[in-house]
């Protein structure tokens, strides 16, 4: 039997282990979850709502160890973990109100008599395949709407996060009373997440990921006729314009820049200035930067930890050198020994470097200085990705109108791109998602499906 480590991103001090699931394992979880479903579906909504409310308090009474295990399993500070734990909850207490909704609404019928009815049924077995950097948030987001709704579920963590992104969930439903087999955790890698896409008993994969390996998944499901859903990568933009004021989008560029290491699907990985602050900008972004400590979030006050692995640590190294040699200029920041990188801005960027189009999940700010608002939009919509964007302005009704026309899901007005609330629909288009959203009503669509049902009492007249 296979062991996966969990291990501290910082000290790499070993935290716990799980037993990888075998292929055979993947499927009696599976078809455990399958028989688990019709039982818990058939439960009254306040039965289903009570044990969601139920495990927001188990993940309140956690609150401590889980803070600690997520710092430390995914090398972030603190407050990203409360963040994590915070949102969690958020997403329990949603999904809870997420139970009661109308599950049916009468169509109108052009057969006289008939009543006609389209009704909401749970999908089956849910396959739910999640990323490292936010573990137990991105998990939550998937398992408490899709059992709110009769579901079952069966998620496949990242091997990078074993724990906080699998046990301890399967450990909190547990507490708060689901049946058993509703939830079910497989771990290990890829080949474990691809046996449960193939599997005939899971009737949907979501997938929170990379976009090479959402593509892949899609084109499998595809092939299986089964639903997916993919939450993908970006590489996504924060427009400064000429009324910003810099300091504010100094602070607001650093943010989504840097936060957790710059390494979240909504990090700003391309900063679109407008000529007339841009000296100004890049000085305060630069001072920010080279203000920030890094180091082990368990052990010291840091506003960044280490990156996840050396293979990220090494993969934004060779970006942000190839940037250098096509003549980028780094004003602060790049790869310290591994595990740590310090945040970087780096100028004299042109849109054809891979720094500028690829997605490059480490603390890294791009800058290019654009001459109006118009160019602003042409280079951020120059892309395959579609999650978020950012404007700063003086001028909010100006920024609505820039950020209405910026490609993506989702866009923020004086604000930062990493975001995401309960009831939000978050999501992206193009290369960072197939367009679905995930978050308040949006659930409804994502994890049940149409049944249309009819009734008649007096069969009309047919010709044979
Ligand atoms: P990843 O794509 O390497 O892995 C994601 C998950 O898929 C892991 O559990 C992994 O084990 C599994 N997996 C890998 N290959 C698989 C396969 N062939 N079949 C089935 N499952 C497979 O991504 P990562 O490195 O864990 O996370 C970083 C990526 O996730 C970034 O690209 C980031 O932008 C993206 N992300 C997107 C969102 C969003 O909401 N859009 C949120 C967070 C992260």
């Amino acid at each position: 039997m296979t062991t996966l480590l969990a291990l501290d991103k910082a000290s790499g001090a070993t935290l716990g282990s799980v037993a990888a699931t075998t292929a055979a394992d993947v499927d009696a979880a599976v078809e455990r979850a399958a028989q688990a479903q019709a039982g818990w579906a058939a439960l009254t909504y306040a039965e289903r709502a009570a044990v969601l409310r139920r495990a927001a308090a188990e993940l309140g009474a956690r609150a401590a160890a889980l803070r600690e295990l997520i710092v430390r399993e995914t090398g972030s500070i603190p407050g990203k973990a409360d963040y994590e734990i915070g949102a969690a909850t958020g997403e329990l207490y949603e999904a809870a109100g997420l139970a009661s909704r109308p599950v049916a609404e009468v169509r109108p019928s052009n057969h006289a008599g008939r009543f006609s009815l389209a009704e909401r049924v749970p999908l089956g077995v849910v396959a739910a395949i999640t990323p490292w950097n936010f573990p137990l948030v991105l998990g939550m987001r998937v398992i408490a709407p899709a059992l709110a709704l009769g579901n079952a579920v069966v998620l496949k963590p990242s091997p990078e996060t074993p724990l906080s992104g699998g046990a301890a969930l399967a450990e909190l439903f547990e507490a708060a009373g689901l049946p058993p087999g509703v939830f079910e955790v497989v771990q290990g890698g890829a080949e474990v997440g691809e046996r449960l896409v193939v599997h005939p008993a899971t009737a949907m994969v979501h997938f929170t990921g990379s976009t090479a390996v959402g593509r892949s998944i899609a084109a499998t499901a595809g092939g299986l006729l089964k639903k997916v859903s993919l939450e993908l990568g970006g590489n996504n933009a924060l427009v400064v314009l000429d009324d910003a004021d810099v300091e504010q989008a100094a602070m607001i560029g650093a943010w989504s820049s840097f936060h957790y290491q710059g390494q979240t699907c909504i990090t700003a990985g391309r900063h679109v200035v407008h000529a007339a602050v841009a000296d100004a900008y890049v000085a305060a972004l630069t001072a920010r930067a080279a203000a920030i400590r890094v180091g082990d979030p368990h052990t010291d006050a840091v506003g960044l930890g280490p990156m996840i692995n050396g293979r990220q640590h090494a993969r934004a190294a060779e970006l942000l050198s190839a940037a250098v040699a096509d003549g980028a200029t780094v004003l602060t920041g790049g790869p310290e020994p591994v595990p740590y990188f310090r945040p970087a801005v780096v100028t004299s960027v042109h849109p054809g470097m891979r720094l500028w189009r690829e997605e490059i999940f480490a603390p890294v700010a791009p800058v290019l200085v654009v001459a109006d608002e118009e160019e602003a939009i042409r280079v951020v919509n120059d892309t395959e990705y579609g999650l978020v964007n950012s404007v700063v302005t003086a001028d909010q009704r100006r920024g609505l109108a820039v950020a209405r026309r910026l490609r993506g899901g989702m866009a923020h007005v004086n604000d930062a791109t990493p975001q995401d609330e309960a009831l939000a629909p978050f999501g992206g288009i193009g290369q960072s998602g197939l367009g679905g959203r995930s978050g308040g009503d949006d659930n409804l669509d994502e994890f049940t499906q149409r049944r249309w049902l009819t009734t008649t009492e007096v069969a009309p007249h047919y010709p044979y």
